[in-house]
């Protein structure tokens, strides 16, 4: 067949012998293509109803039904909800049809005083916030994707850690490049998930997720932002003390401020 695609493998068979296994995983790109296609189109249909719906609750002053105030505020919450849902699928639906990443600069300070400040606001003062940076890098890379995935993970430290706790936010340089992590003194990740947080919706606690406001996508963009980038995410946590997430960029997306290529 023209268009099929293998996937070869080795596998040890005896002593001195190795079995070549080859799949023909034709099929099964076609339906990933497809399912894509399909959650895309869904998305972009609902985009316009969801935005009628939510223009016009926004139209109704609680004041004029002050019965049905509750009812109102949970309806504008909720149709909220669904747009963040909404617009995720599509973010992440361009990000896994995206082979390539824009070659902008990415001024690290400002784009850290920014996560920081949304940090802030989110956390309205429950936590100590504390941002490290002592690279001296800027970023190549697409300006709005680096935000998102910067800032959601922010926004995930404050989001699972209790009043009172600690978020730190670093940017530094290691030997293979520099590093941005966020670490917080939250509830933590069990051993056994933390292999699948990346999956669409993949959620420790459903219950505790939907009420601290998130759509479940938060980490998948995260995930393909960095793989954009050529850059890894590597986590750790332990649950009762905290979690740090680390994205870890190689030199070649690095910049040196007001300079050139980090080389
Ligand atoms: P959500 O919108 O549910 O936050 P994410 O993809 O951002 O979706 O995260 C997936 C899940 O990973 C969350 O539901 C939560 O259970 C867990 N998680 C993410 N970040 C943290 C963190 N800093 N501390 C503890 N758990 C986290």
């Amino acid at each position: 067949q023209a268009d099929s695609q293998l996937n070869v493998s080795m596998l040890p068979f005896g002593d001195h012998e190795q079995l070549l296994l080859a799949r023909d995983i034709s099929h099964l790109n076609r339906l990933e293509q497809i399912r894509r296609d399909f959650v895309a189109n869904v998305s972009h249909e609902l985009r316009t109803p969801l935005t009628v719906i939510h223009g016009y609750l926004e139209l109704i002053d609680p004041e004029d039904v002050p019965e049905l105030a509750p009812v109102l505020s949970e309806m504008r919450a909720q149709s909220k909800r669904m747009g963040q849902i909404v617009e995720d699928l599509l973010t992440l639906s361009r990000l896994e049809t995206q082979h390539q990443i824009a070659d902008e600069r990415v001024p690290m300070a400002s784009l850290l005083a920014t996560v920081r400040k949304e940090a802030d606001a989110l956390s309205q003062g429950r936590h100590r916030i504390l941002l490290e940076s002592t690279a001296e890098a800027d970023l190549l890379g697409s300006p709005k994707d680096l935000h998102s995935a910067l800032s959601n993970l922010v926004s995930n430290a404050v989001r699972y850690t209790p009043a009172g706790g600690s978020i730190t936010i670093r940017w530094q340089r290691e030997p293979g490049g520099a590093v941005y992590s966020v670490s917080d003194t939250g509830f933590g990740i069990p051993a056994t998930h933390l292999a699948r947080l990346t999956e669409r919706f993949y959620r420790i606690s459903s219950s505790r997720s939907r009420d601290s406001g998130g759509t479940g996508l938060g980490l998948s963009i995260v995930k393909h932002v960095l793989n954009l980038h050529q850059a890894q995410l590597r986590i750790e946590s332990a649950p009762g003390v905290g979690s740090t997430f680390a994205c870890h960029f190689g030199h070649a997306r690095l910049l040196t401020p007001g300079g050139s290529d980090d080389g």
